[in-house]
């Protein structure tokens, strides 16, 4: 992907190197990003999950002290990356979403961070891989998860984390769009099997906007090149509810699936991708998940 020529966000707070202030020492990098990368696949991914009083309640350090980081565009290779991704995510949804769903973008702000850092949704670590949080509305990433996904699962490619982000990103439209709150207010509501079936089809739709955000830029912006889709199809393929159970070793048991199998974490980004709109990312109104 031609990401280069992008806009970088300015929406970007860089807090790589920083630590949490006050906070105990890191946990040892590997453990933290091997727990990370099955936990970005295994639900952990949004805490939009758990309630909001959880949410709030779950950073054990408190949530009082401030933690600044650099704010503006960072100049390393991997932050101009996630900076101008982020940036062609607000100039493609805020085309899209007054056009599509009569609704105003507000973009997400992103924080860059190494180890540990706080959220609004309590401490974020590296273990939990990237993720949303709606009470902050913002999307927390720690770039060495993108090196992980190429060893662990031998996925990867500009393309294949550029989906990554926008994932999140489509978490945060699902949250403009009123639909988080409303799927976590009935999944306080109902048995585990449903809420987990709830919490696939939030994952899919945040698959699907991730198409519908790649399939409009590719229109305005020409910046994908050959391999590039196949390279997003072959990590959503690789993070699949179903595969990364039978890598554990264990039986596939589809009721625990929060994210969705393999094949319909593909299905519904090319859904998105090919279909262009937020329309046809409907997860809770489809005969076919
Ligand atoms: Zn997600």
């Amino acid at each position: 992907m031609r990401w280069e020529d992008f806009r970088g966000s300015t929406n970007v707070e860089d807090r790589r190197g920083m630590g949490i202030p006050g906070g105990r020492g890191g946990l040892g990098i590997g453990t933290v990003l091997i727990l990370g990368l099955v936990g970005w696949a295994l639900g952990i991914d949004p805490r939009l999950l758990i309630s909001g009083a959880e949410m709030v309640a779950g950073g054990r350090d408190g949530g009082t002290v401030q933690q600044q980081g650099r704010p503006g565009a960072p100049e390393d290779e991997q932050g101009r990356f996630a900076s101008k991704i982020l940036g062609n995510t607000e100039d493609v949804w805020r085309d899209v979403l007054p056009r599509q769903a009569n609704r105003e973008y507000r973009p997400p702000k992103m924080v860059l961070f190494s180890g540990a850092t706080r959220s609004g949704c309590g401490s974020a670590q590296s273990a939990m891989g990237p993720f949303y949080c709606p009470l902050d509305q913002t999307v927390y990433l720690d770039l060495s998860f993108f090196q992980e996904m190429q060893r662990r699962f031998r996925t990867g490619g500009d393309f294949a984390y550029a989906y990554v982000i926008a994932h999140e990103v489509g978490h945060h439209v699902e949250n403009q769009l009123g639909i988080l709150p409303r799927v976590q207010a009935r999944q306080q509501e109902v048995g585990e099997a449903e809420r987990n079936q709830l919490s696939v089809r939030v994952e899919l739709m945040a698959d699907c906007l991730a198409g519908v955000w790649a399939g409009n830029s590719e229109q305005r912006y020409r910046a994908l090149e050959p391999g590039d889709v196949e390279q997003a199809m072959a990590a959503a393929e690789a993070i699949g509810d179903d595969r990364l159970q039978r890598q554990g070793g264990g039986r596939v048991v589809p009721d625990s699936f929060t994210h969705g199998s393999s094949e319909q974490r593909v299905r519904w980004f090319l859904q998105g991708l090919k279909g262009g709109t937020v329309q046809g990312c409907d997860t809770f109104r489809t005969a076919r998940l």
